[in-house]
Protein backbone atom coordinates (compact mmCIF):
# COMPACT_ATOMS: atom_id res chain seq x y z
CA UNK A 1 0.00 0.00 0.00
CA UNK A 2 2.84 2.63 0.88
CA UNK A 3 6.16 3.36 -0.82
CA UNK A 4 8.62 3.91 1.33
CA UNK A 5 11.11 7.19 1.23
CA UNK A 6 9.66 8.56 -1.51
CA UNK A 7 11.32 11.81 -2.59
CA UNK A 8 8.42 14.59 -2.09
CA UNK A 9 10.20 16.81 -4.52
CA UNK A 10 8.54 14.61 -7.33
CA UNK A 11 5.51 15.82 -6.22
CA UNK A 12 5.58 19.72 -6.02
CA UNK A 13 5.89 22.70 -8.17
CA UNK A 14 9.32 23.83 -6.72
CA UNK A 15 10.44 20.56 -6.76
CA UNK A 16 12.62 20.46 -3.53
CA UNK A 17 11.97 18.45 -0.68
CA UNK A 18 13.50 15.33 1.32
CA UNK A 19 11.50 11.59 1.57
CA UNK A 20 8.25 11.22 2.93
CA UNK A 21 9.04 7.79 5.33
CA UNK A 22 5.35 5.99 4.03
CA UNK A 23 3.60 7.50 0.83
CA UNK A 24 0.37 6.67 -0.76
CA UNK A 25 -1.41 8.31 -3.53
CA UNK A 26 -5.14 7.31 -2.49
CA UNK A 27 -7.35 5.98 -5.92
CA UNK A 28 -10.30 6.36 -3.35
CA UNK A 29 -12.05 7.32 0.22
CA UNK A 30 -11.78 3.19 1.77
CA UNK A 31 -7.81 4.07 1.16
CA UNK A 32 -7.64 7.32 2.82
CA UNK A 33 -9.32 5.56 5.68
CA UNK A 34 -7.37 2.60 5.85
CA UNK A 35 -4.03 4.97 5.76
CA UNK A 36 -5.34 7.49 8.28
CA UNK A 37 -6.02 4.28 10.56
CA UNK A 38 -2.66 3.33 9.94
CA UNK A 39 -1.08 6.06 10.94
CA UNK A 40 -3.16 6.29 13.88
CA UNK A 41 -2.31 2.69 15.26
CA UNK A 42 1.27 3.07 14.63
CA UNK A 43 1.32 6.43 16.45
CA UNK A 44 2.92 8.27 12.96
CA UNK A 45 1.92 12.10 11.81
CA UNK A 46 0.12 11.75 9.16
CA UNK A 47 0.02 14.64 6.15
CA UNK A 48 -1.92 15.06 3.49
CA UNK A 49 -0.95 16.74 0.27
CA UNK A 50 -2.87 17.92 -3.02
CA UNK A 51 -0.26 18.52 -5.77
CA UNK A 52 2.28 20.58 -3.70
CA UNK A 53 1.75 23.54 -5.79
CA UNK A 54 1.22 25.64 -2.71
CA UNK A 55 4.27 23.46 -0.77
CA UNK A 56 7.87 24.04 0.68
CA UNK A 57 8.83 20.70 1.70
CA UNK A 58 12.21 20.97 3.97
CA UNK A 59 15.39 19.37 2.92
CA UNK A 60 14.59 16.32 5.64
CA UNK A 61 11.25 15.60 4.28
CA UNK A 62 8.14 14.48 6.06
CA UNK A 63 8.33 11.52 8.95
CA UNK A 64 5.46 9.39 8.97
CA UNK A 65 2.46 8.53 6.59
CA UNK A 66 2.08 10.84 3.49
CA UNK A 67 -0.93 10.82 1.81
CA UNK A 68 -1.31 12.36 -2.04
CA UNK A 69 -4.86 12.99 -3.37
CA UNK A 70 -4.56 13.70 -6.97
CA UNK A 71 -5.38 12.33 -10.59
CA UNK A 72 -6.16 9.08 -9.21
CA UNK A 73 -9.09 10.69 -6.92
CA UNK A 74 -10.58 12.58 -9.27
CA UNK A 75 -14.40 12.33 -10.00
CA UNK A 76 -16.93 15.51 -10.32
CA UNK A 77 -20.57 15.60 -11.33
CA UNK A 78 -23.14 18.88 -11.94
CA UNK A 79 -26.60 18.55 -10.40
CA UNK A 80 -28.49 21.77 -11.40
CA UNK A 81 -26.24 25.07 -9.77
CA UNK A 82 -24.51 22.33 -7.45
CA UNK A 83 -21.06 20.74 -8.75
CA UNK A 84 -19.60 18.25 -6.32
CA UNK A 85 -16.28 16.82 -6.92
CA UNK A 86 -13.71 14.60 -5.07
CA UNK A 87 -10.50 16.72 -4.25
CA UNK A 88 -7.92 14.96 -6.34
CA UNK A 89 -10.20 17.04 -9.13
CA UNK A 90 -7.79 19.74 -10.84
CA UNK A 91 -9.54 23.15 -9.42
CA UNK A 92 -8.90 24.98 -12.72
CA UNK A 93 -10.18 22.39 -14.93
CA UNK A 94 -13.52 22.65 -12.28
CA UNK A 95 -13.88 26.02 -13.81
CA UNK A 96 -14.20 24.41 -17.32
CA UNK A 97 -16.86 21.83 -16.47
CA UNK A 98 -18.83 24.62 -15.20
CA UNK A 99 -19.02 26.40 -18.18
CA UNK A 100 -19.31 23.28 -19.98
CA UNK A 101 -22.98 23.17 -17.70
CA UNK A 102 -23.21 27.31 -17.90
CA UNK A 103 -22.71 28.22 -14.90
CA UNK A 104 -20.46 31.07 -13.30
CA UNK A 105 -19.15 31.71 -10.31
CA UNK A 106 -15.90 29.62 -10.85
CA UNK A 107 -13.74 31.94 -13.40
CA UNK A 108 -11.54 33.44 -11.01
CA UNK A 109 -9.98 29.49 -10.77
CA UNK A 110 -8.95 29.08 -14.36
CA UNK A 111 -4.73 29.14 -13.92
CA UNK A 112 -4.83 28.26 -10.46
CA UNK A 113 -2.90 25.46 -10.20
CA UNK A 114 -3.38 23.22 -7.75
CA UNK A 115 -6.51 20.58 -6.70
CA UNK A 116 -9.86 21.15 -5.18
CA UNK A 117 -8.64 19.78 -1.80
CA UNK A 118 -5.74 22.54 -1.71
CA UNK A 119 -8.20 24.80 -2.51
CA UNK A 120 -10.42 24.12 -0.18
CA UNK A 121 -7.46 24.25 2.52
CA UNK A 122 -6.20 27.23 1.67
CA UNK A 123 -9.75 29.33 0.22
CA UNK A 124 -8.04 29.41 -2.89
CA UNK A 125 -8.98 32.97 -4.68
CA UNK A 126 -7.46 35.20 -7.50
CA UNK A 127 -8.95 38.20 -9.20
CA UNK A 128 -11.57 38.79 -6.62
CA UNK A 129 -13.25 35.33 -6.38
CA UNK A 130 -12.27 32.91 -3.45
CA UNK A 131 -13.68 29.20 -3.15
CA UNK A 132 -14.93 29.72 0.25
CA UNK A 133 -18.20 31.73 -0.37
CA UNK A 134 -19.17 29.01 -3.13
CA UNK A 135 -18.97 25.97 -0.44
CA UNK A 136 -22.33 24.43 0.46
CA UNK A 137 -20.56 20.83 1.89
CA UNK A 138 -17.33 19.81 2.46
CA UNK A 139 -16.49 15.76 3.18
CA UNK A 140 -13.98 14.51 5.25
CA UNK A 141 -11.90 11.75 6.89
CA UNK A 142 -10.84 12.37 10.45
CA UNK A 143 -9.46 10.23 13.41
CA UNK A 144 -10.12 7.69 10.79
CA UNK A 145 -14.07 8.27 10.45
CA UNK A 146 -16.18 10.36 7.84
CA UNK A 147 -17.88 13.47 8.48
CA UNK A 148 -19.60 16.20 6.43
CA UNK A 149 -19.57 19.83 7.44
CA UNK A 150 -22.51 22.19 5.88
CA UNK A 151 -21.76 25.52 4.97
CA UNK A 152 -22.50 27.22 8.05
CA UNK A 153 -20.21 24.72 9.71
CA UNK A 154 -17.15 25.21 7.21
CA UNK A 155 -15.67 28.80 8.40
CA UNK A 156 -12.85 30.65 5.80
CA UNK A 157 -11.18 34.00 5.98
CA UNK A 158 -8.51 35.21 3.41
CA UNK A 159 -6.42 32.35 2.24
CA UNK A 160 -7.51 30.62 5.44
CA UNK A 161 -10.22 28.00 6.35
CA UNK A 162 -11.74 26.04 9.51
CA UNK A 163 -9.24 23.18 8.25
CA UNK A 164 -6.27 24.93 9.20
CA UNK A 165 -7.39 25.20 12.92
CA UNK A 166 -8.26 21.43 13.07
CA UNK A 167 -6.37 19.70 16.26
CA UNK A 168 -6.34 16.32 14.22
CA UNK A 169 -5.08 15.92 10.75
CA UNK A 170 -8.34 16.18 8.45
CA UNK A 171 -8.47 15.12 4.77
CA UNK A 172 -11.20 16.59 2.41
CA UNK A 173 -12.76 13.85 0.47
CA UNK A 174 -14.68 15.96 -1.35
CA UNK A 175 -16.35 19.20 -1.95
CA UNK A 176 -20.07 20.80 -3.13
CA UNK A 177 -19.55 23.76 -4.83
CA UNK A 178 -23.20 26.21 -5.06
CA UNK A 179 -22.92 28.16 -8.60
CA UNK A 180 -25.16 29.97 -10.93
CA UNK A 181 -26.40 29.90 -14.09
CA UNK A 182 -24.16 32.24 -16.70
CA UNK A 183 -24.42 32.93 -20.07
CA UNK A 184 -21.60 30.53 -21.54
CA UNK A 185 -19.80 33.44 -23.77
CA UNK A 186 -19.42 36.16 -21.27
CA UNK A 187 -17.85 33.14 -18.71
CA UNK A 188 -15.68 31.74 -21.38
CA UNK A 189 -14.65 35.79 -22.20
CA UNK A 190 -13.89 36.25 -18.41
CA UNK A 191 -11.81 33.19 -18.12
CA UNK A 192 -9.75 34.15 -21.55
CA UNK A 193 -9.11 37.38 -19.74
CA UNK A 194 -8.06 35.79 -16.53
CA UNK A 195 -5.67 33.61 -18.33
CA UNK A 196 -3.87 36.22 -20.18
CA UNK A 197 -3.69 38.39 -17.19
CA UNK A 198 -1.77 35.73 -15.83
CA UNK A 199 0.20 34.44 -18.33
CA UNK A 200 1.65 38.31 -18.53
CA UNK A 201 2.03 38.62 -15.12
CA UNK A 202 3.57 35.60 -13.61
CA UNK A 203 6.47 33.40 -14.39
CA UNK A 204 4.82 30.24 -15.44
CA UNK A 205 7.87 29.24 -17.69
CA UNK A 206 10.19 28.55 -13.72
CA UNK A 207 8.91 26.26 -11.07
CA UNK A 208 7.44 28.47 -8.02
CA UNK A 209 5.05 27.72 -5.20
CA UNK A 210 2.76 30.81 -6.88
CA UNK A 211 2.89 34.15 -3.92
CA UNK A 212 5.01 33.64 -1.65
CA UNK A 213 3.80 35.90 0.87
CA UNK A 214 0.33 36.78 2.01
CA UNK A 215 -1.18 40.47 0.99
CA UNK A 216 -0.46 42.67 3.54
CA UNK A 217 -2.96 44.88 4.42
CA UNK A 218 -2.74 48.13 2.53
CA UNK A 219 -0.12 46.67 0.54
CA UNK A 220 0.78 44.49 -2.44
CA UNK A 221 3.86 41.96 -1.78
CA UNK A 222 5.59 42.23 -4.90
CA UNK A 223 5.38 45.98 -5.27
CA UNK A 224 7.10 46.00 -1.74
CA UNK A 225 10.09 43.33 -2.88
CA UNK A 226 10.85 45.45 -5.88
CA UNK A 227 11.37 48.88 -4.04
CA UNK A 228 13.51 47.17 -1.82
CA UNK A 229 15.73 46.56 -4.45
CA UNK A 230 15.57 42.66 -4.13
CA UNK A 231 13.61 41.79 -7.55
CA UNK A 232 16.54 38.84 -9.21
CA UNK A 233 17.69 38.52 -5.89
CA UNK A 234 19.23 35.08 -5.18
CA UNK A 235 20.63 32.56 -2.64
CA UNK A 236 21.56 29.49 -4.23
CA UNK A 237 19.27 27.91 -6.85
CA UNK A 238 16.21 29.86 -5.45
CA UNK A 239 15.88 33.77 -6.81
CA UNK A 240 13.05 36.74 -6.16
CA UNK A 241 11.18 36.49 -9.88
CA UNK A 242 12.55 39.39 -11.97
CA UNK A 243 8.71 39.32 -14.08
CA UNK A 244 6.67 39.12 -10.53
CA UNK A 245 8.60 39.76 -6.91
CA UNK A 246 5.64 38.16 -4.89
CA UNK A 247 7.00 34.58 -6.37
CA UNK A 248 10.54 32.98 -5.98
CA UNK A 249 11.48 30.46 -8.55
CA UNK A 250 14.09 27.66 -8.93
CA UNK A 251 16.36 28.05 -11.12
CA UNK A 252 19.10 25.20 -11.42
CA UNK A 253 20.08 22.86 -8.55
CA UNK A 254 17.89 24.43 -5.89
CA UNK A 255 17.26 23.32 -1.50
CA UNK A 256 14.37 23.61 0.40
CA UNK A 257 16.65 25.41 2.37
CA UNK A 258 18.16 27.93 -0.56
CA UNK A 259 14.27 29.12 -0.39
CA UNK A 260 14.02 29.05 3.64
CA UNK A 261 17.28 31.61 3.51
CA UNK A 262 15.18 33.61 0.76
CA UNK A 263 12.67 33.76 2.70
CA UNK A 264 14.08 34.89 5.79
CA UNK A 265 16.18 37.83 3.92
CA UNK A 266 13.23 39.39 1.98
CA UNK A 267 11.45 39.40 5.64
CA UNK A 268 14.26 40.61 7.05
CA UNK A 269 14.61 43.88 4.31
CA UNK A 270 11.04 44.25 4.01
CA UNK A 271 10.72 45.07 7.86
CA UNK A 272 13.60 47.22 7.85
CA UNK A 273 12.69 48.98 4.75
CA UNK A 274 9.08 49.12 4.99
CA UNK A 275 8.17 48.51 8.80
CA UNK A 276 6.20 45.86 7.38
CA UNK A 277 5.65 41.71 8.09
CA UNK A 278 5.53 39.25 5.68
CA UNK A 279 3.63 36.24 6.57
CA UNK A 280 4.43 33.18 4.26
CA UNK A 281 1.32 31.92 2.02
CA UNK A 282 3.06 29.07 1.02
CA UNK A 283 3.21 26.27 3.22
CA UNK A 284 6.20 25.20 4.94
CA UNK A 285 6.50 21.46 6.37
CA UNK A 286 8.62 19.02 7.17
CA UNK A 287 11.98 18.78 8.89
CA UNK A 288 15.42 20.35 8.09
C1 LIG B 1 2.08 29.44 -10.71
C2 LIG B 1 1.17 29.38 -9.52
C3 LIG B 1 0.09 30.27 -9.44
C4 LIG B 1 -0.77 30.24 -8.33
N1 LIG B 1 -1.82 31.10 -8.30
C5 LIG B 1 -2.67 31.07 -7.23
C6 LIG B 1 -3.77 31.97 -7.17
O1 LIG B 1 -4.02 32.77 -8.07
N2 LIG B 1 -4.58 31.91 -6.08
C7 LIG B 1 -4.35 31.03 -5.05
O2 LIG B 1 -5.13 31.02 -4.10
N3 LIG B 1 -3.31 30.18 -5.10
C8 LIG B 1 -2.46 30.17 -6.15
N4 LIG B 1 -1.41 29.31 -6.18
C9 LIG B 1 -1.17 28.41 -5.04
C10 LIG B 1 -1.81 27.02 -5.18
O3 LIG B 1 -2.01 26.72 -6.53
C11 LIG B 1 -3.16 26.92 -4.45
O4 LIG B 1 -3.00 27.20 -3.08
C12 LIG B 1 -3.77 25.52 -4.62
O5 LIG B 1 -5.11 25.60 -4.25
C13 LIG B 1 -3.06 24.45 -3.81
O6 LIG B 1 -3.56 23.17 -4.19
P1 LIG B 1 -2.65 21.87 -4.12
O7 LIG B 1 -3.48 20.70 -4.51
O8 LIG B 1 -1.41 22.03 -4.89
O9 LIG B 1 -2.33 21.82 -2.56
P2 LIG B 1 -0.94 21.47 -1.86
O10 LIG B 1 0.07 22.50 -2.20
O11 LIG B 1 -0.58 20.05 -2.08
O12 LIG B 1 -1.35 21.65 -0.33
C14 LIG B 1 -1.64 22.95 0.19
C15 LIG B 1 -2.23 22.78 1.60
O13 LIG B 1 -3.50 22.16 1.47
C16 LIG B 1 -3.57 20.99 2.27
N5 LIG B 1 -4.37 20.01 1.53
C17 LIG B 1 -4.22 19.63 0.24
N6 LIG B 1 -5.18 18.72 -0.10
C18 LIG B 1 -5.93 18.53 1.01
C19 LIG B 1 -7.07 17.72 1.31
N7 LIG B 1 -7.62 16.90 0.39
N8 LIG B 1 -7.57 17.77 2.56
C20 LIG B 1 -7.03 18.58 3.50
N9 LIG B 1 -5.97 19.37 3.28
C21 LIG B 1 -5.43 19.35 2.05
C22 LIG B 1 -2.12 20.53 2.45
O14 LIG B 1 -1.95 19.83 3.67
C23 LIG B 1 -1.37 21.86 2.48
O15 LIG B 1 -1.32 22.40 3.77
C24 LIG B 1 -0.54 29.31 -7.28
C25 LIG B 1 0.53 28.40 -7.37
C26 LIG B 1 1.38 28.43 -8.48
C27 LIG B 1 2.51 27.45 -8.57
Amino acid sequence: MFVKDYPLALVTSLGVGGPADFFIRARNVQEIVQAQRFALEENYPLTVIGYGTNLLIRDGGIRGVVIQLAEPFANATVKGNQLTATTGCLFGSLSKLALHHSLSGLEFAVGIPGGLGGATFMNAGAYGGEIGPLITEVRFVQNGCEGTWNREEFSFSYRSSRLQAEASPTIVTSVTLELKPGDPQIIVETMGNLQAQRRSKQPLEYPSAGSTFKRPEGHYVGPLIEQAGLKGFRIGGAEVSTKHAGFLIKTGEATAQDFLDLIAHIQQAIFQKHGVSLEPEIRIIGED
